[in-house]
């Protein structure tokens, strides 16, 4: 780890200013948490909605207590599980946490990060760090340092380069400040392995793909589009043989207009598509190298300039719902369903 790189961005985030950092899960944007005036920095620099509430991150279970106002049994019992690492809870909050950093909201969302450079600059800070992830909003999150710059160049004061992250997708949101946990945004952490430390969970109809207009997500983040790359996007569902059958009628269409198109596939189904951009995201046996690439290959895509993009799914795997969630917003809901 650089130190003196941390300290200086400690420094930067005591007086005000934004740093770039890698976390476990995704590269986070950060600001003093507890100073609204460098939270809406974050809002300016992402272009967020002033609604969408950004989680705090803290290094220790003793910074717990001053933001949140109830800290159910439940809570402690899956931070002893599950801190530092990639879980978010949700609390009631104290009046230290401003308006400003909650999106107006009575609650506010912690995490304690294991990345030992997240754990540096937070303790470098001296504060909790405001942090959502470190793109611009609506396009896929940054999971390497350079994903940061392609998005916040000129826009933040720092970016600590911590190499390429582990996970690669956001942390699982767990609602505690109400009678049931309640999961808002899947991740890493499976409902399965929350249930196993609580006994009981519940998860919440708008994290999971396609959201009727009349359910409002209890995290205002998830009714935006999100991850998404610029080309439009086309999830291909259904038994692998007949989701590759699809894919290939899609691509000789999209050719026969003159269209550049690109193909998510696995491992396994490479050599089945011929297609002017490739981009294969991993194994299906190992889902959480399907996870840690997700984000880069869309980003890729940009790059490359596709017109469309058509996507096998990934939902036959214990991390199926977390990725899913996210390739379904990056698709704004385009799904085939493919029968034979
Ligand atoms: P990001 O940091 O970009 O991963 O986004 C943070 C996510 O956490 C968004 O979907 C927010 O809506 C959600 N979130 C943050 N604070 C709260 C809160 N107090 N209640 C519900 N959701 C929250
Ligand atoms: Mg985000």
């Amino acid at each position: 780890m650089d130190e003196e790189a941390v300290r200086e961005a400690g420094r930067i985030l005591a007086e005000g200013g934004l740093v770039a950092f890698p976390t476990e899960t995704v590269y986070g944007l950060g600001a003093n948490g507890l100073d609204e005036k460098a939270a809406a920095r974050i809002y300016a620099a992402k272009g967020r909605p002033s609604d969408n509430p950004l989680i705090l991150h803290i290094a220790s279970m003793e910074e717990l207590a001053p933001l949140a106002a109830e800290i159910p049994p439940e809570a402690l019992a899956l931070a002893e599980a599950f801190w530092p690492g990639p879980m978010t809870m949700i609390f009631k909050k104290t009046p230290l946490v401003p308006l400003g950093t909650t999106g107006g909201l009575s609650t506010v969302a912690v995490r304690m990060p294991s990345h030992p450079v997240a754990r540096a600059l937070i303790r470098a800070a001296g504060v909790p760090i405001a942090a959502p992830s470190a793109n611009t909003s609506g396009r896929p999150s940054p999971t390497k340092a350079s994903h940061v710059a392609q998005d916040m160049d000129g826009k933040i004061d720092m970016i600590v380069d911590g190499g390429e992250v582990g996970i690669g997708l956001e942390s699982t949101i767990i609602d505690l400040s109400e009678d049931v946990p309640t999961v808002l945004r899947p991740g890493y952490i499976t409902e399965e392995m929350i249930r196993q430390v609580t006994g009981r969970v519940q998860v919440d109809k708008a994290s999971l793909g396609q959201m009727a207009p009349d359910v409002h997500p209890k995290a205002p983040g998830m009714k935006y589009r999100h991850y998404a790359p610029r080309a439009e996007m086309t999830i291909y569902r259904g038994r692998e043989e007949a989701a590759v059958s699809a894919i290939r009628e899609a691509l000789a269409q999209a050719a026969s207009q003159g269209k550049k198109a690109g193909v998510i596939c696995t491992r396994e189904t490479e050599a089945l598509y011929d297609a002017p951009v490739k981009k294969c995201i991993g194994s299906r046996a190992e889902p959480e190298t399907i996870a840690h690439n997700l984000y880069d290959v869309l980003r890729a895509f940009d790059e490359e300039q596709v017109d469309c993009i058509f996507s096998e799914s990934f939902d036959d795997n214990p991390l199926g719902g977390a990725i899913m969630n996210r390739l379904v917003k990056a698709a704004g809901h385009r799904i085939v369903e493919c029968q034979e």
